[in-house]
C-alpha cells in the first residue's frame, strides 16, 4: 500500500517560527514551534537574526516531523507562508547577511520616506505599487540601509548581493543557494513591484536606489520554486507554495471569491478583501495588494492594517495590571455597566489604515466615576471592533460592494464579547472556522495545488 503523504508548511511569524504537518484532509499531523529573538537597538527600530531565522525554521520542520510520526520520504511538498515586508540582504557567495533583518514594525526609515512624500514621485509609487510611502514596506528599509553603508550599495551594483522578503531568504537556503525567488504576493509589499505588469519597476528602483541585481525571480505563488536539498531534512521534495502571512490566511479562509474577506485580530488588526482580478487602488486609505497566483491567473486584495489591537489587551494585561490574562477581558467585559459609554483609542503608535497619522496618540473618552475595570476593559476590546469597523467602511466605499460576512481567526478572534460585538456593529456574520491556523493552512493549500 502506499503511504499516506503529506505536506509541511512553514510558518515563519515575527515573533515566532512555526512549521505544521497537513494530511490530505488538510488535518494537522504534528506542529514545531520555537520563538524568535526581538532585537530593539534604537527606540522603534525592530530587528531579528536572519541567520536565527534560518536555523529555527530548520528545527521547528524537525520536530514537526517528529511530532507527525512520519518519515520524511512522506513529505509531498513544502509550503511557505512569512512576516512581510522584512528585508534581507546577504552575500551570494557565502549566504551570509550583511546586516540584521529590518522587521516590517521598524521606523528607522521614517526620514527616507518623509522625503518622499508630497514629493512628484509620491502619486506614481501609490498608483504603481497599490501601496503608500511607509517605512512599514521594505523598499525605504534598502535606501536607508545603502546610505548608512555605502559600501554595500557599490557590492550590491557589482552583484555581490542578494535581496529578499523572509520567504526568500528561506528558499534560497533551503534550496542550497540554488534558487533566488519570491512570489507576487510577497513582492507586492516591496514598494518594489508594479501590481499591474507584476513585475520589477525600474522607476520605482531608480527612486530607493536599489540595483536590480539584488532582486529575486517572481514566480507564481501556487507552482515549483525548486527541491529543498536532501541533506537538511532526508527528502528531496519541491517547494511549491508560497505567500505572506495575510494572503496566505486569505486564501486558508477559503476567500476564494471576489467580496470574500477575512479579518486578523493579532497583535493587530489585518482585514483583506478578495477583489478577483480587479486592481484598482484604493482611493480610501486602504492598500492594494496581490493575494496571490496560480498559474498565469492573478487575484488582488484590498488591505487594510490595524497597528494596535490584541497589543491593546497585552497593555490592559502588562502595562495597567488589571486584568490577569487576555482571556480574563471577556469576563470582565461581560459584568461591565452598558450604561457608562467609554471609548478608548489606543493609537500608541499612531494610526494605520485607513488614516495614515503616525503623529497621533491614544485617548480616553467619556470617563465618568461609575467607569472602572470591567468598563475600561470593555472599551478597549470594543475598539478592536470599531477599528476593524473603520476598515469595513473604506472597503465598502472601494468596492461599492456591502460585506455580507466576514471570516475570522487570530488571537483575540477566541474572545467571543469581542465577536459578538464585531457582529452587531457590523450588522455582518462573523465566522470564526474550527481550526484557525488559516495562515499555514493557506500555504499548504497553495502548495498542494500544484
Ligand atoms: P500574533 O500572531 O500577532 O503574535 P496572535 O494571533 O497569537 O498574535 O494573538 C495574540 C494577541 O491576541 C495578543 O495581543 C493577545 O493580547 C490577544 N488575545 C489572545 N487571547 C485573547 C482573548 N481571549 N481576548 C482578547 N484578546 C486576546
Amino acid at each position: 500500500m502506499a503511504e499516506e503523504s503529506f505536506i509541511v508548511a512553514i510558518d515563519q511569524g515575527t515573533t515566532s517560527s512555526r512549521a505544521i504537518v497537513f494530511n490530505k484532509q488538510s488535518q494537522i499531523a504534528g506542529i514545531g514551534q520555537v520563538e524568535l529573538k526581538q532585537s530593539y537597538p534604537h527606540p522603534g527600530w525592530v530587528e531579528h537574526d536572519p541567520t536565527e531565522i534560518w536555523e529555527g525554521t530548520c528545527d521547528v520542520i524537525r520536530s514537526a516531523i517528529k511530532a507527525a510520526g512520519i518519515q520524511p520520504q512522506q513529505i509531498a511538498a513544502f509550503g511557505i507562508t512569512n512576516q512581510r515586508e522584512t528585508a534581507i540582504v546577504w552575500e551570494k557567495s557565502t549566504g551570509k547577511p550583511v546586516y540584521p533583518a529590518i522587521v516590517w514594525q521598524s521606523r528607522q526609515s521614517e526620514s527616507v520616506c518623509e522625503k518622499l512624500r508630497g514629493s512628484e514621485y509620491e502619486q506614481y509609487i501609490r498608483e504603481t505599487t497599490g501601496l503608500v510611502v511607509d517605512p512599514y514596506f521594505s523598499a525605504s528599509k534598502l535606501t536607508w540601509l545603502f546610505a548608512t553603508y555605502p559600501e554595500l550599495r557599490e557590492s550590491a551594483k557589482e552583484g555581490e548581493l542578494l535581496f529578499g522578503t523572509v520567504d526568500s531568504w528561506l528558499i534560497w537556503n533551503l534550496t542550497a543557494g540554488e534558487v533566488h525567488a519570491t512570489d507576487p504576493s510577497n513582492a507586492s509589499r516591496t514598494l518594489l513591484f508594479d501590481i499591474h505588469s507584476l513585475d520589477w519597476d525600474d522607476k520605482l528602483l531608480d527612486i530607493f536606489g536599489v540595483p536590480s541585481q539584488m532582486l529575486p525571480q517572481v514566480l507564481p505563488s501556487s507552482g515549483q520554486f525548486g527541491n529543498v536539498v536532501p541533506s537538511l531534512f532526508g527528502v528531496e521534495a519541491p517547494i511549491a507554495g508560497v505567500a505572506g502571512d495575510q494572503q496566505a490566511a486569505l486564501f486558508g479562509q477559503c476567500c476564494f471569491q471576489k467580496g470574500r474577506a477575512k479579518n486578523t485580530y493579532g497583535t493587530g488588526c489585518f482585514l483583506l478583501m478578495n477583489t478577483g482580478d480587479d486592481d484598482f487602488v484604493s482611493e480610501n486609505g486602504l492598500v492594494k495588494t496581490v493575494a496571490w497566483s496560480i498559474d498565469d491567473k492573478v487575484e488582488y486584495a484590498l488591505e487594510g492594517s490595524v497597528f494596535i489591537a490584541g497589543a491593546a489587551i497585552q497593555w490592559l494585561r502588562d502595562g495597567l495590571k488589571i486584568i490577569e490574562t487576555a482571556a480574563d477581558s471577556e469576563s470582565l467585559a461581560r459584568t461591565s455597566n452598558q450604561e457608562e459609554r467609554v471609548y478608548v483609542v489606543p493609537a500608541f503608535v499612531g494610526l494605520g489604515a485607513p488614516y495614515w497619522q503616525s503623529e497621533v496618540r491614544g485617548a480616553v473618552f467619556g470617563l465618568t466615576q461609575g467607569v472602572g475595570r470591567p468598563e475600561l476593559v470593555r472599551a478597549t476590546l470594543e475598539s478592536l471592533a470599531y477599528q476593524t469597523k473603520d476598515l469595513v467602511l473604506a472597503m465598502e466605499r472601494d468596492s461599492g460592494a456591502k460585506l455580507q460576512d466576514l471570516r475570522v481567526d487570530g488571537g483575540a478572534a477566541a474572545n467571543d464579547y469581542l465577536m459578538q460585538f464585531q457582529a452587531d456593529l457590523l450588522l455582518a456574520d462573523v465566522i470564526r472556522p474550527e481550526n484557525t491556523e488559516t495562515t499555514a493552512l493557506g500555504a499548504a493549500f497553495l502548495a498542494g495545488l500544484s
